[in-house]
């Protein structure tokens, strides 16, 4: 089949990591007799370089017209770099903010797994730890908190600042459907995650998404309480399949199951519409620290590559060998620096995408 992936390389590490899971990308066409046709776009620091604006229309209208779009990571340090001294809406982050907003992409992916071989990695204590984990966080991403309404105003001579929670059916519907969907293609949980003891929109969140698990009777569903799922995370993370909750929880959860799994540069995301169609970027950022060096991760990048294979082409087998490309090379013990440990063999950014792509 012939795919179109456009390619947001972005800034730091992000023309190096990418360029990684192209090599992959180009080896499961290899094998598995696909065309993927790439479109590289500008996005980020170097778009404003380029362009002086962070994301052009034609950026947002080439990823409109492809099938996918995989991306690395945008940014620069933020203390030194000229494109903080621009005004907040020319800086590259909200080129970002702009291209997920115009594509409609309401539901968050991040999936944190513990791979045995990086265990000692994890922050959790080693009777936790030894079981693996394998969770995947979706985060309603457009709606919430983060985006109702909000004043700051004197009342009655006391500064008052008031943020807005509104969740109507619709938005849970559609991102509890998603979840439900990504269930049928894992382990065939999701645990819905709310504040349903306190909040409203819990309540509503709690009874659509019960709505909503009538369609898929081989999925198990239960509910959970935001506080008490911040402690199963590092009491017994590996207890969650699939977790569904609305963008704060969400945001503060996705991070502190990133976080227990101790390796950033291991951990892939996703960013889906109501389509097939998705934006794939790692989880970390464009770390200038170490740009130009070939010494970063790629796993992350090529991980996101098997996720676009999986969500948005429907390439199961195809993304079940990157994956256990991934977990082959780590098995014999070749690691990047930043998962370095005794008795492995450290290798650069782009041996690491080339190891990767000829276990394929
Ligand atoms: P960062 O994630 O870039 O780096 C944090 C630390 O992790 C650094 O020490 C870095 O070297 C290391 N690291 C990250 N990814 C790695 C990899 N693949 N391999 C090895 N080590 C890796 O976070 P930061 O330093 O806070 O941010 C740097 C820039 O990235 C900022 O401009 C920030 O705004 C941007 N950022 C972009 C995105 C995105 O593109 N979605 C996300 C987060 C941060």
């Amino acid at each position: 089949m012939n795919y179109k992936i456009g390619v947001i390389k972005g800034d730091g590490i992000g023309p190096e990591i990418v360029t990684e899971a192209m090599k992959v990308l180009d080896k499961v066409a290899e094998t598995y007799h696909h065309k993927f046709n790439y479109t590289q776009l500008l996005m980020g620091g170097c778009s404003i370089d380029a362009n002086g604006v962070p994301l052009t229309e034609e950026t947002i209208q080439a990823c409109k017209d492809s099938d996918a779009v995989l991306m690395g990571s945008i940014g620069g340090n933020t203390t030194t770099s000229p494109w903080y001294k621009l005004p907040a809406n020319l800086r590259p982050e909200a080129g970002l903010l702009k291209l997920r907003k115009s594509l409609g992409l309401f539901a968050n992916l991040r999936p944190c797994v513990l791979y045995p071989e990086l265990r000692q990695a994890c922050t959790l204590r080693e009777d936790i730890s030894i079981q693996g984990f394998d969770m995947l966080i979706m985060r309603e991403l457009t709606g919430g908190l983060y985006f109702g309404e909000r004043r700051t105003e004197e009342v009655d001579g006391v500064m008052t600042a008031v943020d807005t929670l509104s969740y109507n059916e619709n938005e849970i519907r559609r991102i509890a459907v998603k979840a439900f969907e990504v269930a049928m293609k894992r382990r065939k949980k999701v645990t819905s995650v709310d504040k349903a003891n306190v909040l409203d929109s819990s309540r509503l969140w709690r009874k659509v998404v019960e709505d909503v698990a009538k369609e898929y009777p081989e999925v198990t569903l239960e509910h959970a309480l935001v506080d008490s799922t911040a402690m199963q995370i590092v009491k017994n993370p590996a207890h969650f399949d699939v977790m569904v909750t609305e963008n704060m929880f969400g945001d503060i959860l996705s991070d502190e199951a990133a976080m227990v799994t101790g390796s950033l540069g291991m951990l892939p995301s996703a960013s889906l519409n109501e389509t097939k169609f998705g934006l794939y970027e790692p989880s970390g950022g464009s770390a200038p620290d170490i740009a130009g060096k070939n010494i970063a991760n790629p796993i992350a990048a090529i991980l996101s590559g098997a996720m676009l294979l999986r969500y948005s082409l429907d390439l199961q087998e195809e993304a079940d060998a990157v994956e256990h490309a991934v977990q082959k090379v780590l098995q014999e013990g070749f690691r990047t620096g930043d998962i370095m440990s005794d008795g492995c063999k450290q290798v650069s950014c782009s041996e690491m995408g080339s190891l990767i792509a000829e276990r394929i």
